[in-house]
């Protein structure tokens, strides 16, 4: 198993150009901003951690290239990586989302309340304004009553197969998993199983350590999506975050796995609320209450997630900083996904696509996992209803294909 951390002072005995990776067969954000003179300004500098510009672009020297997605190729090793490592990491960060610059700030907006109807130009099922008033029943005739905001809860079940909203938080003062210690790694898991055996409720759950688990349970929660995969991905290998795997790994869920926490995978945590069916509504409610939850459950015990106006929530991966959140659904979509409009609509939409085993695999029979593109620039809420909206057309047109019509009029505009 290689291991991304690359320490040694010895490579200062050489120059800058012997030591410049070969990024001539790449294609990700890091090689293309990369520069012999920006590495050579960069080479002898650490953050206070001690981790290095090679540490950080290890992953994409390693990994030119990915089947599905253009990968960002480097990771950050601590809270401080961003701001030591500026010179490298705002070009990645604007060309990864979409042109957000040093001077921009992000937005949260974990209300899922917020969530919206909206009424696509062409389609007449949605027409609510909301939140929308009504008069209430004959017994109380003057008081108007205020109807619960909509939006979100009607993805069609017969194509929307689960529904799901992840994110990832970061606990400052600890390095992250490309970069932390053994010590450290365990201080953050026994740190997370106290905070979150405080959760109540629906949310009331129980830590299941990695290295407790037989091979079949790991592989069937796995096989089931609740687990994290094992650290197979090239990715994950050449950024040093595989470690000691599975020490300190674990994850921890509710009685009916609707809202799971993975502890020290990619993130010092991820959060994930998930359930099948079209109501991602719900999915995102219960996402938004739980993430709310384990913060406060956090600051109680004088622990922070790492966070700045610029960069929102800081994570390991420069793509998932901002929101870090991905929601998205397993969705069969057999005719569309094979119309040649298909990349064309989902970029339009700014949504993404993998398959539904993860990142690192492919769809089997037309079912996508369709996510949000962004995490940084846009708010929670936002996301989600982009995902929302963008599903409830791309099922319009699967309806519209399987009736053998043409889908030219339901075009998005680029959002
Ligand atoms: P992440 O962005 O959370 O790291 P991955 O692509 O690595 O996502 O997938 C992690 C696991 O989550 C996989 O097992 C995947 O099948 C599962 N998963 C992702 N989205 C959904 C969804 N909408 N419904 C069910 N399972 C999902
Ligand atoms: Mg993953």
């Amino acid at each position: 198993m290689p291991f991304g951390n690359t320490h040694n002072k010895l490579k200062m005995n050489y120059s800058s150009e012997q030591e410049y990776p070969d990024l001539s067969q790449h294609n990700n954000h890091m090689a293309k901003v990369l520069t012999p003179e920006m590495y050579a300004s960069l080479r002898d500098k650490e953050t206070p951690s001690g981790f290095t510009v090679d540490d950080v672009i290890q992953t994409g020297v390693d990994n030119p290239g990915h089947p599905f997605i253009m990968t960002v190729g480097c990771v950050a090793g601590d809270e401080e990586t961003y701001e030591v490592f500026k010179e490298l990491l705002d070009p990645v960060i604007e060309d990864r989302h979409g042109g957000y610059k040093p001077s921009d700030k992000h937005k949260t907006d974990l209300t899922a309340d917020n969530l919206q109807v909206h009424t696509q130009p062409h389609t007449t099922t949605h027409n609510h304004t909301q939140p929308h008033t009504t008069t209430a029943s004959h017994n109380t005739p003057s008081v108007p009553l205020l109807l619960p905001p909509q939006g979100g809860d009607d993805l069609d079940p017969n194509y929307v197969l689960s529904s799901r909203v992840r994110t990832g938080r970061s606990i400052r003062g600890f390095c992250l998993p490309p970069h932390c210690s053994r010590g450290e790694r365990r201080a953050i898991e026994n740190l997370s199983i106290e905070s979150l055996d405080s959760l109540e409720g629906d949310l009331k759950g129980k830590y299941y350590a990695l290295k407790n688990m037989t091979e079949e349970e790991q592989q069937q929660l796995i096989d089931d999506h609740f687990l994290f995969d094992k650290p197979v991905s090239p990715l994950l290998l050449a950024s040093g975050m595989a470690r000691d795997w599975p020490d300190g790994r674990g994850i921890w869920h509710n009685d009916n796995k609707t809202f799971l926490v993975w502890v020290n995978e990619e993130d010092h945590l991820r959060v994930i609320s998930m359930q099948k069916g079209g109501n991602m509504r719900e999915v995102f409610t219960r996402f938004c209450t739980g993430l709310t939850k384990i913060e406060n459950l956090f600051k109680e015990r004088s622990h922070e997630f790492m966070w700045n106006e610029h960069l929102g929530y800081v994570l390991t991966c420069p793509s998932n900083l901002g929101t870090g959140l991905r929601a998205g659904v397993h969705v069969k979509l057999p005719n569309v996904s094979k119309h040649d409009k298909f990349g064309e609509v989902l970029k339009r939409l700014r949504l993404q696509k993998r398959g539904t085993g993860g990142v690192d695999t492919a769809a089997v029979g037309g079912v996508f996992d369709i996510s949000n593109a962004d995490r940084l620039g846009f708010s929670e809420v936002e996301l989600v209803q982009m995902v929302v909206d963008g599903v409830n057309l791309l099922v319009e047109m699967e309806k519209r294909l399987e009736g053998g019509e043409s889908i030219d009029d339901l075009m998005p505009e680029q959002k």
